[in-house]
This record gives C-alpha cells, sequence and structure tokens, in this order.
C-alpha cells in the first residue's frame, strides 16, 4: 500500500505519456528514458549538442542542418545573416528556431503556469475571449 494519499495531478500523468502534445516523437527514445521528467533530466546532463533534439532548427523548414557562418560579415555575403539553412529549403537567418528540446519545454513551462483542469482551462479562455470581447 502506499503511504501517500493519491491527489489527482495532471503531471503524473506525464510520466506515462504526452496528452498535451509537447514532446516530440522519439523523445523518450532518444535519451533512453521511460518517462518525459526522466528524459528531460538526461538532456540536461547531455554533454553534448549532437542531439537533433537539441540543435536549433531553420526557422523556415525545421531543419537542424543549420551552419553557422563565418563571423566576418563584411566579407561578400548576398544575405547579411548569421546562419544559413543547410538543408532543403537554404533560408539565410539571423535567429534559428529553438530546439525541439527547448520548444518542449517552453511549452512545459507554459502550461505550469495554466489552469491543470479541461474545465479550468476552458474558463480562463472564457475569460480571455471575453476581455478581448469588451
Ligand atoms: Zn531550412
Amino acid at each position: 500500500m502506499s503511504a501517500h494519499t493519491h491527489t489527482p495531478d495532471p503531471f503524473d500523468d506525464d510520466r506515462q505519456r504526452d496528452p498535451y502534445g509537447i514532446i516530440p516523437e522519439g523523445f523518450l527514445e532518444a535519451y533512453g528514458a521511460s518517462s518525459i521528467p526522466e528524459a528531460l533530466r538526461k538532456a540536461e546532463r547531455a554533454p553534448s549538442t549532437s542531439n537533433p533534439y537539441e540543435q536549433p532548427r531553420c526557422p523556415s523548414c525545421g531543419s537542424t542542418k543549420v551552419i553557422v557562418k563565418p563571423g566576418h560579415r563584411e566579407i561578400d555575403h548576398k544575405q547579411d545573416t548569421d546562419y544559413k539553412c543547410g538543408g532543403d529549403c537554404g533560408a539565410h537567418f539571423d535567429d534559428p528556431a529553438p530546439s525541439k528540446l527547448e520548444a518542449a519545454k517552453q511549452r512545459a513551462a507554459e502550461r505550469r503556469e495554466r489552469p491543470q483542469t479541461a474545465a479550468a482551462f476552458e474558463s480562463s479562455e472564457q475569460a480571455r475571449l471575453d476581455e478581448v470581447g469588451e
């Protein structure tokens, strides 16, 4: 028997599945983890950035083949940006999109600050809509 009382906590569910769709597919497998908190902990401690989930992405196509341009902008560059997509789209940009890991963590953090139940969420959404309506 468990000593502690059972309190319904939506985050308990996160250990089993990802009902909110914040974790990219294959994320747990990438870290050899069996739960989302475990995977995030392992991700925090991971020494390298070789994991594709931790690499910045092209804001256009989401490719992790982001090329950091050499630092001398004065040199003859047609596009004055810091990065270039090495994937299919070849976009030039200054600010890479956050890695899938960062995006997932941001969304998880945002979710923590919101009401946890669907009913509370709906009422807060309604309140927001009401505010906008005025
Ligand atoms: Zn791209």
